[in-house]
């Protein structure tokens, strides 16, 4: 029974929807989706969705059918208690904190640290990596006053804000998707980037405000300034167990410090200091060369798409380099999955977790074999479905509501035909033939 107050998520009705464009082989029709509108979710749902292999864009929630899709994507994500940085991780960190500190200053800051660990009888400065230590060694904040005499190279700061539109953070936005996705500047449009990365779906608890000493929920700005210039920002929500990067975006100028892999280590980081269990770093595909950054995070664990269980990626990578599609599930009911051989050479060309336009012609998901889907009959056999309850056209339906599932596709048609009356009628005669055909004669 649910009490009046605690938060609740409503979704919209979902479609599938196959034949889309895909960004990452230019594939025309290779992609296919199951996706929804969320109006409200709570935290706490969309950590078990994404551990169901969605993601959100905005308010629009989509799981990736990975078996009909030619660039199948695995969600992936890092246990950042177990997670060393590589040789690389390091070299990133410690070039970009050189950059911004210079090396005069890194002398004498070290001759400082050194100072204040003798005189605590530690004997000198441990020279160890320490990630926490060494992803907030250049900002501003962090530096002892004591050394504010000697000149630095540059003044770096960051900051978590609310996720408000500014036109700071749009003139970015637009920079990074003009340098970065080849976008032509009059497709950038405010209310696209408002939709991408301010709009979200979250129910906050009453009252939260988005201060610096909150507890972090939902979704963020990581804001990057170099000499007071916003050079970078990550859009991040914050889980019950874990931090998730939405998107990331930079400019073009500082793209010899690599600041994709900065800021994944500082959100890994990040992830830590909030103490989660894990950072989730969207979805990966095997094929894609931008993307193999985030296998390099180990140990880094993929999403099997069917058993819902994570596995390391050391254990998916043999498979992987064999074919596309990989499940750990016995299945000899399908046994042409593993007939996929990997092909590779995907450019990552797409702007990541972005919602596309989707054609019309979605069909249901029971008709789409989307593995981790249940199966009509599956659902009939499993779920308690005198106990849920729909809302289709303000009636309210609570029994045999599995028929319902395949009205979803109609009823979301509706929506999106509001604008043409014409349309909204002519749907809603082929819903309500439909209805009747699907529910059976005792009802
Ligand atoms: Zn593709």
């Amino acid at each position: 029974m649910l009490l009046s107050g605690d938060p609740i998520s409503v979704i919209d009705t979902g479609r599938y929807l196959s034949g889309r464009h895909c960004g990452y082989c230019s594939g025309s029709s290779g992609s296919a989706i199951f996706g929804f509108s969320a109006i409200s979710l709570t935290v706490k749902d969309y950590q078990e969705f994404m551990d169901r292999g969605y993601r959100r864009s905005g308010s629009f929630m989509y799981k990736p059918d990975l078996l009909h899709s030619c660039c199948p994507q695995y969600a992936i994500r890092l246990a950042v208690s177990q997670y060393k940085p590589s040789k690389e991780h390091r070299q990133t960190i410690n070039r970009f904190n050189r950059f911004v500190l210079g090396a005069t200053y890194q002398d004498a800051l070290y001759r400082h640290e050194s100072a204040i660990s003798k005189a605590h009888g530690k004997g000198k400065r441990n020279q160890e990596f320490d990630l926490l230590d060494a992803i907030h060694r250049a900002e501003s904040s962090n530096l002892p006053p004591e050394l504010s005499h000697i000149p630095r190279h540059h003044e770096f700061t960051v900051k978590l804000v609310a996720p408000i539109f500014t036109t700071e953070k749009f003139e970015l936005f637009k920079h990074y998707q003009i340098t970065c996705h080849h976008e032509n500047e009059h497709e950038i449009s405010q209310a696209g980037f408002k939709r991408f990365l301010c709009d979200n779906p979250f129910q906050l608890p009453p009252g939260y405000t988005y201060e610096e000493n909150t507890k972090k929920l939902g979704l963020w700005h990581q804001m990057y300034y170099l000499d007071g210039d916003l050079i970078a920002m990550a859009v991040l929500d914050f889980l019950p167990n874990s931090v998730s990067g939405v998107y990331f975006m930079w400019r073009e100028e500082y793209a010899k410090y690599s600041l994709g892999k900065l800021s994944a280590c500082r959100e890994a980081a990040l992830a830590l200091e909030e103490n989660d269990e894990f950072y989730y770093m969207g979805l990966y595909i095997y094929s894609c060369q931008k993307m193999k950054y985030k296998s390099a995070f180990a140990p880094s664990q993929l999403l099997d798409p069917e058993l819902y269980e994570y596995f390391r990626f050391d254990r998916f990578e043999p498979e992987l380099s064999k074919c596309e599609y990989v499940t750990f599930a016995d299945g000899p009911d399908h046994p042409d999955k593993h007939n996929r051989p990997q092909k590779g050479g995907a450019k990552g060309a797409q702007t990541e977790d972005e919602e596309e336009n989707t054609p019309d012609d979605s069909i249901s998901v029971f008709e789409a074999d989307m593995p981790g889907v249940l199966s009509l009959e599956q659902v009939r056999a499993t779920a308690n479905l005198e106990h849920i309850q729909l809302i289709v056209n303000r009636y309210v339906y609570t029994a045999m509501v599995c028929v319902f599932f395949c009205l979803f596709e109609y009823v979301a048609d509706l929506h999106e035909r509001r604008a043409s009356k014409l349309q909204a009628q002519k749907y809603s005669k082929s819903l309500k033939k439909r209805f009747w055909q699907l529910l059976p004669p005792s009802v």
